[in-house]
């Protein structure tokens, strides 16, 4: 017994100074699971896309060690000021990519077992795809959950910001299983596809915001109304809210999402980084304000809707995206729309095509 508490002794001495002098830290899947979602910290899944796409830890980036351009990847969009909490399935590919990034000055978290002694611990996953947006100065990138349709979610400095979650639309969503307590919860307007009570209740404590239309309010019963030009900011981090027109213009249309009724988010996150959700609309003349409520800074990333005969048709869109001129445009709540031609149409932006449908 006592020869077995000496190896055991000597073994944690020897791990211990493993970890000191490779200067990353591993963590137990429980260790990981406080660690991960903290200001400042970006989490990495650094195995394939295949693997990633199978499903992984939420708001989690891919990035493929195995690939080429790894370190430059990673190098171009953080800073060295951010943690970055890494895993792949078992293990090994993250301790060889902790050894390189911790070579390289950054401070790595590093998930013991991988993806496989995570689920086996039972912790949260999901299997969306995610976008990043980074940020200069050393600040935290925008990561984007993209859910389905109307449903994503915003993904900043340790808050989550969900927008129009519903579980039923297209595939399910399981909010409770797969995302985290909600800081935010905006709502667009109270169709069903933007509105879902239980969805909202699934991410709830008593400490997130649920913004909404008047509308919306009347229909569940809670939340701080937000007219067209109202706006809110949500503590700690300071993230401006704003409400923005959204409504059909085309005759014959107007009651489907009449002015005035629904709301559009601009959302401020920090200095460069800003998000647009247009929520269900044309093509409306009050686009060519959004540059102007950021200074003519670029929109980081827009949301625009594409499908008919609710929302916009390719050339509305084309046009919307002109005006409000993002960065990143990912057309969403596009149904059944040929989106192949949009890239071309406007070069100006990148134009991501992901499964919003
Ligand atoms: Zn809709």
């Amino acid at each position: 017994m006592k020869t077995r508490l000496f190896i055991l002794a000597i073994l944690s001495a020897m791990s211990f100074n493993s970890c000191n002098c490779n200067n990353w830290t591993d963590l137990t899947p429980d260790e990981f699971e406080k660690a991960y979602i903290a200001d400042g910290t970006v989490t990495i899944d650094v195995r394939t896309a295949d693997e990633f796409a199978q499903g992984h830890l939420y708001h989690a980036v891919n990035i493929d060690w195995q690939k080429d351009g790894f370190m430059d990847e990673i190098k171009v969009n953080f800073n060295t000021t951010l943690t970055l909490a890494i895993y792949c399935r078992s293990g090994k590919r993250s301790a060889a990519a902790a050894q390189a990034l911790s070579d390289a000055g950054y401070k790595v978290l590093n998930l013991t077992g991988g993806y496989t002694a995570w689920t086996e611990a039972g912790k949260m996953t999901n299997s969306y795809q995610v976008e990043y947006i980074p940020a200069g100065g050393g600040n935290d990138p925008l990561v984007i959950t993209l859910i389905k349709h109307g449903s994503l979610e915003f993904a900043y400095k340790g808050m989550s910001v969900q927008v129009d979650p519903v579980s039923g639309y297209g595939k399910n969503t399981d909010y409770a299983k797969e995302f985290p307590k909600a800081d935010a919860i905006l709502i667009t307007h109270e169709h069903g596809d933007h509105l879902d009570k239980n969805a909202i209740m699934a991410l709830s404590s008593e400490k997130t915001e649920v913004l909404l239309n008047a509308k919306s309010q009347q229909q569940i019963g809670f939340g701080r109304i937000l007219a067209n030009g109202e706006h809110f900011t949500l503590s700690p981090v300071g993230i401006i809210v704003e409400a923005v027109p959204a409504y059909n213009t085309t005759a014959g249309r107007e009651q489907f999402h009449p002015k005035g009724n629904g709301n559009g988010y601009l959302i401020h996150f920090w200095g460069t980084l800003s998000a647009y959700v247009a929520g269900d609309t044309e093509d409306i003349p009050e686009m060519v304000d959004i540059p102007k409520m950021r200074q003519n800074m670029r929109i980081s990333v827009a949301f625009l809707p594409v499908n008919q005969p609710y929302t916009m048709t390719v050339d509305q869109c084309v046009n919307a995206a002109r005006m409000v001129n993002p960065e990143v445009l990912i057309p969403y709540h596009f149904s059944q729309t040929d989106l192949s031609g949009l890239a071309d149409r406007l070069p100006e932006m990148k134009v991501l095509l992901r499964d919003m449908q």
